[in-house]
C-alpha cells in the first residue's frame, strides 16, 4: 500500500468560529472582537485577557493500493454514514507522520508507513464547524 500525507488541513475563517467564546474563559466578562496584539481577535478588557485562535492541525491520507484509493465511513458524528479520506486530528506531541499512523490504525486497523507529504491547506472545517 502507498501512502501519501496530503498535509494538515486549518480552519481559518473567523465569520463561523468564536461563538462560544462570548464570554472570558479567564474571568467570565464579556469579550469583545478588536485590534489588539497585532490582530483582530477576540479578547477582554476586564482582565486583558487575549483569546487567540490557533489552527487546529489534522492529517489526512491517501491510501493507495493496487489502483483502489482507501476510503473510510464515518461511524460518529458529525458526517455519521459520509464517506472520506482515512485522517483526524493530530495530538498532542505527535509529528504529522505519527498522527496519519495513528489515525489510520484507528480507523482501519492498518498499519502505515507514511511515504511522503504532499503539502498543505488551510481552511475552515465545515464538519466540526469550528
Ligand atoms: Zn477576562
Amino acid at each position: 500500500m502507498v501512502i501519501f500525507q496530503v498535509g494538515f488541513r486549518y480552519q481559518i475563517d473567523r465569520n463561523y468560529s468564536m461563538s462560544h467564546l462570548e464570554f472570558c474563559s479567564n474571568c467570565g466578562e464579556k469579550n469583545i472582537l478588536g485590534k489588539i496584539d497585532g490582530g483582530n481577535r477576540y479578547h477582554c478588557l476586564h482582565c486583558k485577557t487575549i483569546h487567540y485562535e490557533n489552527p487546529k492541525p489534522t492529517s489526512t491520507l491517501i491510501c493507495v493500493k493496487e489502483n483502489k484509493l482507501l476510503l473510510v465511513k464515518r461511524a460518529v458524528e458529525p458526517g455519521k454514514g459520509l464517506w472520506g479520506l482515512p485522517g483526524g486530528f493530530i495530538e498532542l506531541n505527535e509529528t504529522p507522520d505519527e498522527g496519519a499512523i495513528r489515525e489510520l490504525k484507528e480507523e482501519t486497523n492498518l498499519d502505515a508507513v507514511v511515504n511522503c507529504q504532499l503539502g498543505y491547506t488551510c481552511h475552515y472545517n465545515t464538519m466540526h464547524g469550528d
